[in-house]
């Protein structure tokens, strides 16, 4: 008789990371930033990564993107193994498949917002009047259907990252990553913007990965995992040692 199949109704996970290590050279000198890391997140959740400054998560962000590879182990994508895929590869899927915030917001200058939210879709070979209407859409859904004309540097802080939003999901991307999203706003702008990007991310069913120190982002967030010092561990929001730090807001899990 075989065994009932007890996985199958279970979600599948969009990202695998199996015991990621990742070993930088500088010159003579090796240094291990992260170590067996192990995490599998599903289709649709919105996970933080906390840790303090150096702890290697915006590193380990860059795994999951495919802008850098791992020393050893395994980043799983769907069904895409990204460490072994050419660099050409992992471009063309990185542009596809993600979108991304930053913490100073990564507009560029010389392009008005209308241009800078079609930028994601020439990449990707959408032009013409589809393109022209994606990046409309995008830009009334974070609130600025009048500012397409102007250049970025005309916008306030929390404008630009609204933009940077709407660039992120353009491209109706699988996966959204942010690294430190509200790290330069002032902290009522940080929670509308955060909260437009929790919006967006779910009325499209998107999963989304966040590097933040913020208290805000952690409440709005399905799981939350700490990285230290290159390793990394899943934690409960109501872990009291944690919740206890990121309102001191010092030094241990959040950076001062
Ligand atoms: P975090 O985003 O948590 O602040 P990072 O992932 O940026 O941390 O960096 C983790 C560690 O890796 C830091 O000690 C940093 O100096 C080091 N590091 C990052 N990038 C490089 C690199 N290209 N070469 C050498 N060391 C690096
Ligand atoms: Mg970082």
């Amino acid at each position: 008789m075989t065994s009932p199949n007890l996985t199958r109704d279970l979600p599948r996970p969009l990202l695998e990371l199996r015991d990621l290590s990742k070993v930088y050279q500088e010159g003579q000198q090796t240094r291990a930033v992260l170590s067996n890391v192990n995490a599998q997140i599903l289709r649709g959740e919105f996970v933080v990564l906390l840790g303090p400054s150096g702890s290697g998560k915006s590193t380990l962000l860059n795994l999951i993107s495919g802008i850098d590879v791992p020393s050893s182990g395994q980043v799983k994508f769907g069904s895409a193994d990204l460490t072994s895929m050419s660099e050409r590869n992992r471009t063309l899927f990185r542009r596809k498949n993600i979108g991304f915030v930053f913490q100073f917001f990564n507009l560029l200058p010389t392009l008005t917002v209308l241009e800078n939210l079609r930028l994601p879709l020439d990449l990707n070979g959408i032009t013409g009047r589809i393109a022209q209407s994606r990046a409309a859409d995008l830009l009334e859904a974070v609130g600025l259907a009048d500012r397409g004309r102007s250049f970025p540097d005309r916008l306030s802080g929390g404008e630009q990252q609204r933009v940077a939003i709407a660039r992120a999901l353009v491209h109706d991307p699988t996966l959204v990553l942010a690294d430190e999203p509200t790290g330069n706003l002032d902290a009522d702008t940080g929670a509308q913007v955060m909260g437009l990007l929790d919006a967006l991310v779910r009325q499209r069913g998107k999963t989304m990965v966040v590097v933040t120190h913020s208290a805000d982002v952690v409440d709005l967030a399905d799981r939350l995992f700490l990285m230290r010092e290159g390793t990394l561990r899943e934690v409960l929001k109501d872990e009291a040692a944690l919740l206890s730090t990121i309102s001191e807001g010092v030094t241990g899990v959040m950076p001062s």
